[in-house]
């Protein structure tokens, strides 16, 4: 039998793709509510005029009221493993309005569906989600589609976020069944996110996956295929961003065309590992590439183990198949509908980002 599977009552429980290795679970969807639809629905009648300025109000308020996410909810989501509040991570001079210091700013909470079947990792659901912040909605937003995005959080906010991540996957691999954790995100509808109100994902998994483990095999094979590929993009101008060891750059190498990378190329352990100065800096780094996306679709998920560098991969997720077939854009529009994320606007960013880190530190 070529083909690899996993059954339980007869049931199909992951198979692997005998293609490209790839690992599809299977799990009960019908658990799983998809409510991007019902609260923010383009063709709502609330989405398509503008909103008198009291109604919006009521809206946004039906809106959090419906979230599982949103602060006053917590008894809708599965049990909480970990939390944040502002007073956490932000001054008591700029805390977010309507927010006290002792609200969770950022929650853990266990998914609802296990992206891996309970059965795989000895009976344990390892997936999580990671609330990224309590506000549903940008301040000031003017519309219901007006979202929190995660580039708009302060910088130490974005660090946060990720030290909390690595905390989840140092938690998730306690569990002895468990091979791997995966950080992964989706944002906007046409992602696959089934949420609006911002949040990362958190998997662990009876294996390492199939694209880890492929980087894995790669590095072992050609221990600079990091530098030599960061050198190649620069060389070509495709590089974003580089300093501290850390490399953003627009890469062919990704599942699809619009593809972005930000390569720590000297932190070769698993992310709970990875010195608190470095992770910082990671973040940094990320914060500053999703700053510049904006709120164009995209997905993004974090690889990280032994011998590897902490890396992550992004895909703007709109006109994903724009280069099948092997046939690149120039860079120039690399970036077109994913907001031109070009060395300017970055380096823009980075000052402002400076500044931020600045003001937080001081
Ligand atoms: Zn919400
Ligand atoms: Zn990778």
């Amino acid at each position: 039998m070529t083909i690899e599977y996993g059954m339980k009552d007869g049931m199909l429980l992951w198979v692997r793709n005998p293609f490209n290795g790839t690992v599809t679970y299977f799990n009960d969807v019908h658990r799983k509510p998809h409510v991007f639809g019902l609260l923010t629905n383009p063709q709502h009648p609330a989405a398509l005029r503008p909103l008198a300025p009291h109604d919006l109000r009521d809206e946004m308020e039906r809106v959090r009221h419906a979230c599982v996410f949103c602060p006053g909810n917590e008894a809708m989501t599965m049990e909480e493993v970990m939390r944040v509040t502002y007073g956490e991570m932000y001054e008591s001079t700029a805390m977010p309005s309507g927010f006290h210091g002792d609200d969770w700013a950022i929650r853990v909470v266990r998914n609802i569906i296990p992206r891996v079947p309970e059965e795989c990792t000895g009976g344990r659901n390892e997936s999580y989600v990671i609330i990224e912040d309590g506000r549903h909605f940008l301040p000031g937003a003017t519309g219901l589609s007006d979202l929190m995005w995660s580039g708009v959080l302060p910088a130490q906010h974005y660090y946060h976020l990720l030290r909390i991540a690595a905390a989840v996957v140092r938690r998730s691999l306690d569990n002895p069944a468990v091979q791997s954790v995966l950080i992964r995100k989706h944002q906007g509808r046409e992602s696959g996110a089934s949420q609006p109100h911002i949040h990362l994902q958190a998997i662990g998994a009876d294996r390492v996956f199939p694209d880890v483990e492929r980087d894995m095999e790669v590095t072992a094979r050609h221990p600079h295929i990091w530098h030599e590929s960061v050198a190649l993009m620069r060389e070509c101008g495709l590089h974003i961003e580089e300093g501290d060891g850390i490399a953003s750059q627009w890469s062919p190498f990704g599942k699809f065309g619009r593809h972005f990378e930000v390569i720590a190329l000297e932190d070769c352990q698993p992310l709970p590992d990875i010195p608190d100065t470095r992770l910082r800096l990671f973040a940094q780094y990320t914060h500053r590439l999703l700053r510049a996306l904006g709120t164009a679709p995209y997905d993004l998920e974090i690889h990280h183990g032994e011998g590897i560098p902490l890396h992550l991969h992004l895909h703007g997720r709109r006109y994903v198949y724009a280069n099948i077939g092997g046939t690149l854009n120039a860079p120039a529009d690399v970036a077109e509908n994913v907001v031109a994320p070009t060395r300017d606007i970055v380096r823009l960013l980075a000052l402002q980002t400076a500044e931020e880190e600045q003001r937080w530190q001081g």
